[in-house]
């Protein structure tokens, strides 16, 4: 039987409930009445959760009678306990995000960056983990589940969203490490491109950020994808567009997050072959995809959003 004090944090710890008869039938070690980890670091971890069965031979006599143990316990093994988990998460923080995120919808992640350790994970809607203890379990469950507003649902693993404008800041560092621009470079905020707000344009990659230029980023993006490596404006987008997804793999984009969580979303980082089977090999420019310079069409990011310096939680 577990116990929340904190009433924090379900779901990334997951719960336990009773194994069902497909889960008895497929694994030898469960027997009908035994609890299994469900979700979170309980179905993670539960081989090392659940400790070891002990098992105790006893002597029978024809009418069922207990005559005491086999062979004096010769056979007999003793239980152990499950082991102990320690987390890096700060339960204060986890529990502060899921206060502030009351009557809200979405998730909050903190990493520390020096480690990629995850300091909290909330996603809300949530529920109190001690709802899922013992003989409530069942029937709340099933309302948990009914609940339109989805409380069961892990938005901070398998939520997927557009990034929008914080993406320009992925955008920036990939094209100044390419050339594409330098800190100097200034574009014009020209509207016909794509929609932006009103602002004086923006004459270098500092203050294009600072008043995040749509068009801006429209151009940044246009000079990484198309580079005249290629008469063929397609080959030329793909060629481009392949250099770019390189490197939006090293920031850990479009990967799943690499936690000791079962689940976890990685977003979408379009590559040559995802346009190819979109639009048809060929078939796509960089007229086709420019929404992604800004963060929108096609790229979605889930909360972690970081595949490569992300860290187990325990
Ligand atoms: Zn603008």
């Amino acid at each position: 039987m577990r116990t929340y004090p904190p009433h924090a944090a379900a779901h990334l710890l997951g719960y336990l409930s009773e194994v069902n008869a497909r889960q008895v039938e497929q694994n030898p070690y469960y027997r009908s009445g035994d609890v299994i980890g469900v979700g979170g670091l309980e179905s993670y971890y539960e081989k090392d959760l659940r400790g070891k069965r002990g098992v105790s031979y006893v002597l029978v006599d024809v009418h069922n009678n207990q005559k005491g143990s086999f062979k004096d316990g010769l056979y007999d093994t003793l239980a152990v306990e499950g082991k102990d988990l320690y987390t890096g998460l700060d339960l204060d923080m986890q529990a502060l995000g899921e206060r502030l995120m009351v009557n809200k919808k979405g998730s909050i992640v903190a990493l520390d960056p020096r480690t990629g350790e995850v300091l909290c994970l909330v996603s809300s809607p949530t529920y109190d983990p001690e709802l899922l203890v013992g003989r409530v379990r069942n029937t709340n469950y099933g309302i948990l589940q009914r609940d339109p507003i989805k409380p069961l649902f892990d938005r901070a693993l398998q939520a997927q969203y557009p990034p929008g404008s914080i993406f320009k800041i992925v955008q920036s560092l990939i094209a100044l490490d390419e050339g594409a621009i330098t800190v100097n470079t200034g574009f014009p905020c020209n509207k016909s491109l794509v929609g932006c707000h009103n602002h004086p344009s923006a004459g270098t990659i500092e203050q294009a950020i600072q008043m995040s230029c749509n068009p801006y980023f429209y151009m940044v993006f246009k000079r990484m994808i198309e580079r005249d490596a290629d008469p063929s404006r397609f080959k030329d987008a793909a060629l481009g567009l392949s250099a770019w997804h390189r490197y939006m793999l090293t920031f850990g984009l479009g990967q799943k997050p690499k936690i000791d969580l079962p689940n976890a979303k990685g977003g979408n980082m379009p590559d040559v072959a995802y346009y190819d089977r979109k639009y048809g090999k060929e078939g796509w420019a960089f007229s086709t995809i420019y929404s992604v310079s800004i963060g929108q069409g096609e790229v979605l990011v889930a909360p972690p959003a970081n595949g490569q310096s992300g860290r187990d939680l325990c």
